[in-house]
Order: structure tokens, then sequence, then C-alpha cells
């Protein structure tokens, strides 16, 4: 039992200042408590004259560090055990040819292979699914370039693909530019489709700017009906924009775009913002990109302006929506990289890799399907062991919780290693997102 001699401030404590608020927060994933706190009882706080010192022993803000050294063992116990029974999408890339030249495509350097995809290399993937991954539960994401190309023998192979997934009653999902999209509708009817992205980074002018044809011509009305034609067939649609300086003023139009479109009605339409970012090739314009930080903040400031947004996506800011949305908070998160864990990608040339981020990716090769099966289980091991317990600055940080060490591509492009942080500014974008979910009257009307 401890005794309040043992009490500690913990370490796992998020405290700071809610933005444009005198109140602060505290928030410790590790034992699931949040609350916020008024400047009076955070200058006490600050200065380790704790006010309620039984409440805060209660919520775990105040602990031995032996109990937590167990809640914590016990939690990363309960983490890898149900991350080791979840469901693994396995990404599959026909080709990495597209028929758009995206301003910012982070695949435009790599040169496709001069091979072609077979019956035979689709047989071997599935031969892998079947044999390797036996009893994991699974489905497939088509990916590219870009994977509903118009052609025939493209297409062929896209059906052949989906025949065996339909046969082994595997869910497909599909990133596409949409362009195409409303001629694969009838294909797509022999799968179980689960989701459909599609990435549409503003209305007309804009988004044919930055997502135009290999020959600059336009793709917005295209995109627009193969949208309309998914969701009147009832396949769920994941709609993308991706979100830097230049474009970030159109989520107004977007958004009220789809609202108008009725598409924020549909129960199978749902929105994602993904921020651009530099991962191998330099972008032609780095000056746009947004810091991660820097992009909440902008959308921070949007959304208070505009908050029928609201109707369209309602940003994570970290843990803050979660909360807002559920009333407590997700359990904690060890591992934020699903890497060679619960994602695969494997490509048309018989390469496996860890993830979309890494495929097609010269050395970044864990193994292969086609020809034959050989893996890399050096390489392997590593991308498995990666969490916020194993990579060294993870292991004392406050925020490890929330953050689970980021991405660990961009830690290899940064660091050489994957064994390397990605931080991500927890603290900011709580103090965002606990100002925005908790503290403004104008979106709470909204939400
Ligand atoms: S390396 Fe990055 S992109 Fe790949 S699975 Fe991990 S977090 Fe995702
Ligand atoms: S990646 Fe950075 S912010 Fe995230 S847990 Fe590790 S040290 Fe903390």
């Amino acid at each position: 039992m401890s005794t309040d001699k043992n009490l500690v401030f913990s370490q796992h404590n998020i405290f700071s200042q809610i933005k444009n608020s005198d109140d602060y927060y505290l928030i410790n994933l590790l034992t699931g408590s949040a609350d916020i706190v008024d400047q009076d009882n955070a200058g006490k706080i600050k200065k380790g004259q704790y006010p309620d010192k039984e409440d805060l022993r209660l919520k775990g803000y105040l602990i031995d560090p032996h109990d937590e050294k167990l809640l914590f063992i016990n939690s990363y116990l309960e983490f890898t055990e149900k991350r080791d029974s979840s469901e693994v999408q396995v990404f599959f890339v026909p080709w990495y040819s597209c028929n758009f030249a995206c301003s910012y495509c982070y695949q435009s350097e790599y040169n496709g292979e001069p091979k072609l995809l077979t019956k035979e290399i689709i047989d071997a993937f599935y031969h892998y699914l079947d044999t390797m991954m036996r009893g994991q539960k699974k489905y497939i994401t088509l990916f590219g370039g870009e994977p509903l190309m118009n052609g025939k023998a493209h297409r062929e192979m896209v059906n052949y693909f989906f025949k065996q997934a339909a046969e082994r009653n595997l869910g497909v999902a599909i990133v596409t530019n949409g362009y195409n999209l409303s001629e694969y509708i009838e294909d797509l009817r022999k799968v179980p489709v689960r989701e459909i992205q599609v990435t549409l980074d503003g209305i007309a002018e804009v988004h044919d700017k930055r997502r135009p044809l290999q020959n600059g011509g336009p793709t917005f009305d295209k995109v627009v009906q193969g949208i309309d034609d998914a969701l009147e067939e009832g396949f769920p649609v994941n709609l993308r924009i991706v979100m830097d300086k230049e474009n970030i003023g159109e989520l107004k139009a977007v958004s009220d775009f789809a609202i108008e479109k009725g598409w924020t009605e549909h129960p199978g339409f749902k929105t994602q913002i993904g921020r651009n970012y530099e991962l191998y090739s330099c972008q032609k314009n780095s000056s746009r990109l947004f810091e991660r930080a820097e992009l909440y903040g902008a959308l921070y400031d949007l959304l208070l302006e505009h908050p029928d947004i609201l109707k369209f996506h309602k940003p994570a800011f970290s843990v803050s929506r979660y909360l807002s949305e559920n009333g407590e908070l997700p359990e904690p998160l060890f591992d934020s990289c699903p890497g060679a864990k619960t994602e695969w990608a494997f490509d048309y040339t018989g390469q496996i890799y860890a993830c979309t981020a890494t495929v097609g990716k010269k050395g970044e090769e864990l193994g292969t399907f086609y020809p034959q099966i050989k893996l890399d289980k050096e390489q392997i091991e590593e991308w498995k062991d990666r969490d916020v317990t194993t990579i060294e600055q993870c292991r004392t940080c406050n925020v490890r919780l929330a953050c689970g060490g980021g991405c660990a591509a961009v830690a290899k492009n940064k660091f050489g290693t994957i064994m390397a942080p990605d931080c991500r500014p927890i603290e900011k974008l709580l103090d965002l997102g606990l100002s925005f979910y908790f503290e403004n009257e104008n979106t709470k009307e909204e939400l």
C-alpha cells in the first residue's frame, strides 16, 4: 500500500494551459484521467503544492512510482495482446504508374520496374496470404500508383485480383485518385468493398492545379462523379484532402460542396485531412508545407471562423475529439506505427515492405513473396520491436502514451534508423483541441 510519502507527480501527466483560456488541463493516459484545472489550482500544482492531494491520488496524477511501473507493464501487455490479435491491413500495389501528375507525389521519382503484373504474381500474393498469414484477420487495400487504370490489360488484372479476394471473402479497400471510379463501379460490385479512399484537394480550379492528368487536363468533375456513383452504390467513401498552405483556404469550399451534394448525410461517408509533408523526394515547393502543430493551429482558426465545417470534418487534435465524443480518454497508445505489425505492403515486383510509406523504395524491402518467399527476419524484428518502450527518447517522454512514437519511415528518413522518434506536438495539439471542443461557445452548437 502506498503512503503519502511515496507519491510523486506521475511521469505520464500532461499539464498545460488551454488556448485562449485561463484554465489548464491535466491528462494522464495511463490512468485514464482528464481534468480541467483553474488558474489558481494550476499555480499550486506548478509549485508542487497539490490542492486536493486525495483527489489527485485517486485519479493517478499523484502516484507511487512502483505502482505506476506495474500499471504501465500491465497496460503494455494488454496493448500488445490486442494488437497481435487485431485485423491486418495488407496493401497491394499492382503498378506504380498513374494517370495523374500530382504536384506533391512522393512516388514521382520511383521508376516503375519494367515488369508487368501477371496472374502468376497475383496468385503468389494470395498464396502468401493463404499460408503465411493463415488464421490472421485481414483485409486488402489496393494501392498504387493509381490502381484503377482504364487500359484493357489493367482492368483484366484488377478484375482477376478482385475475383481472388471475393473467393476468399476478403474485404477490399481501394486508394484511388477517383478518375476512373465510375467506370469501375460494376467491377467493384463483385468484391466486398470495405472503403474507397478518394482525394479531393479543393474545388475545380485548385484541385485541377494540384492534381491534374499527366497531360495537364482537369480531373475534378470526373472525381466528383466517381464519388457520387460510389456513394449511390452504397460503398463507403473516405474523402481525403491533402493539405498545405496553398489549399487550406479551400476547406470551407470543399465542405460546402460536400454538404450541398448530400455526401455528409451518407452513412458511409467520412473525411480525412492529410498533411502534405516531405517524405523522400524534395517537394517542388516545400515552403508551402505545414508543420503538424502549424496545420492544426490554422485549422483551429478556420473552424472557429466557420464552425459549419464541423459537419464535414472534425479534427482530432490528439485525443481531444475522442474525449469530447466519448467522455473518456482512449486507451494508452504505446505504438502509433502499424508498419510490419498490423500493416504490410506488397508490390507487383514480388517485394514485401512494412507499409505504404516505404513500399517501392529501394533498400526498404523486408522480403519477397515472388518468385520465392523470403523474409528478412532481422529487419522485420526491428520493425516489430519499435514502440515507446524501445525508442530511447520515448522512454522518458511524458506524452508518450498519446504520441506512440510517431512514424518509423519519417524517423528513418530523418535519423537514418527506425529506432528514433518522430515527435508529435501533443501538448500544442491538446492546448488547441481542449479549447476547441470544451471551451468555445460557438463550436459547441455545431457539435
Ligand atoms: S512507417 Fe509511418 S506510414 Fe508506415 S505504417 Fe508506420 S506510421 Fe504509418
Ligand atoms: S516520438 Fe517524441 S513526442 Fe513521441 S513519445 Fe517519442 S519522444 Fe515523445
